[in-house]
């Protein structure tokens, strides 16, 4: 067994900063600033919360962070957010729920035993203020020693990977792990102006990689798709990673799902790339979509599983 024993510590010090800081003050070492993003400090009654809706295969989802630094263009979580100044400078904002672990010990051993755990819905575990913090770390901590659930953790970063050592540890004493990465492009523009905050595709393949090599499942989510340049050459690329499990969706264009910030930006982008008006952009977005979808699909599969919506974020059997 990958045994606690063998990990990294778990930052204990930073939990007791975390602990120590009142609300929106960070004290001693907890960072208040993390590249372009404010950090907060903030209490929440219960770090896991019962799933509805698209995540209803699941029991809970487990945020650690309100608010997310990568600040994607087309993130619907900026529309869940408290107000609208919230809403409109989504991606330079997180607040640290300093109190999350603590929530988690709570519960008794092995009570979330087999419960399907989604992280994260609303914010990526491994945003840039985790490196410091360590709050992912430390719940995955938690999970490790008490409890085995069934946890898929969906991110944009290569970061998952520091936690290799936990989530084996995790697999070991009988839950089930599965990560999932997205990749929205293969282009780097667009992912430059969808994603301006997140790290490359490149470095996101080779995480992803690196976690199917240590033996933990994976799934490559292409949610939403954007533009592709060369699908074929794509789908090589995913293979390579050694993952077998892929998710497509396509890009929601209804109800103004932009964050204001980047919304002009990104439709000029689009439409300049399909070659066509900005009135136009969005049947012409939807052809591509199709083609893509198709040429991902004969080439993955097989030997891949490539599945579309709903049906693909559902929990690991
Ligand atoms: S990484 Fe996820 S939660 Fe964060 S901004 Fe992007 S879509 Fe939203």
């Amino acid at each position: 067994m990958a045994g606690l024993a063998d990990s990294r510590p778990v930052p204990a010090g930073w939990q007791r900063a975390l602990t120590r800081a009142p609300d929106n003050k960070a004290e001693g070492a907890a960072p208040h600033k993390v590249g372009h993003a404010s950090i907060a400090y903030g209490q929440t009654r219960d770090i896991l919360t019962r799933t509805s809706g698209y995540l209803k295969a699941y029991d809970y989802s487990l945020n650690p962070y309100a608010g997310c630094s990568f600040g994607c263009t087309y993130c619907y979580a900026a529309f869940f957010s408290r107000s609208r100044a919230a809403r409109d400078s989504w991606g330079y904002w997180v607040t640290v729920k300093r109190n999350a672990v603590d929530t988690l010990a709570k519960r008794r051993d092995g009570t979330l035993d087999g419960k399907r755990i989604y992280m994260s819905s609303v914010t990526d575990p491994y945003q840039p203020v985790e490196r410091t913090v360590q709050l992912t770390r430390s719940l995955l901590a938690v999970l490790c020693k008490r409890h085995a659930p069934v946890l898929v953790i969906q991110t944009r970063s290569p970061d998952i990977v520091r936690d290799l050592d936990l989530l084996g540890a995790l697999q070991d004493s009988g839950g089930t792990v599965q990560v999932n990465m997205t990749i929205t492009t293969d282009d780097e523009d667009i992912r430059r102006t969808f994603e301006p905050f997140c790290p490359s595709n490149r470095r996101r393949l080779t995480a992803i990689a690196q976690v199917r090599a240590a033996g933990i499942d994976a799934c490559i989510t292409l949610t939403p798709l954007l533009l592709i340049r060369d699908a074929r050459r794509f789908a090589d690329q995913l293979l390579e990673t050694n993952v077998r499990r892929f998710v497509c969706q396509d890009f929601q264009f209804g109800g103004g799902h932009f964050v204001a910030s980047t919304r002009a930006e990104a439709q000029r982008l689009i439409a300049s790339r399909l070659g066509c008006s900005i009135g136009a952009f969005r049947k012409q977005y939807r052809a591509h979509y199709e083609k893509v979808r198709a040429a991902l699909r004969s080439r993955l599969c097989p030997p891949a599983i490539f599945t579309e919506g709903k049906d693909g974020f559902a929990p690991p059997a």
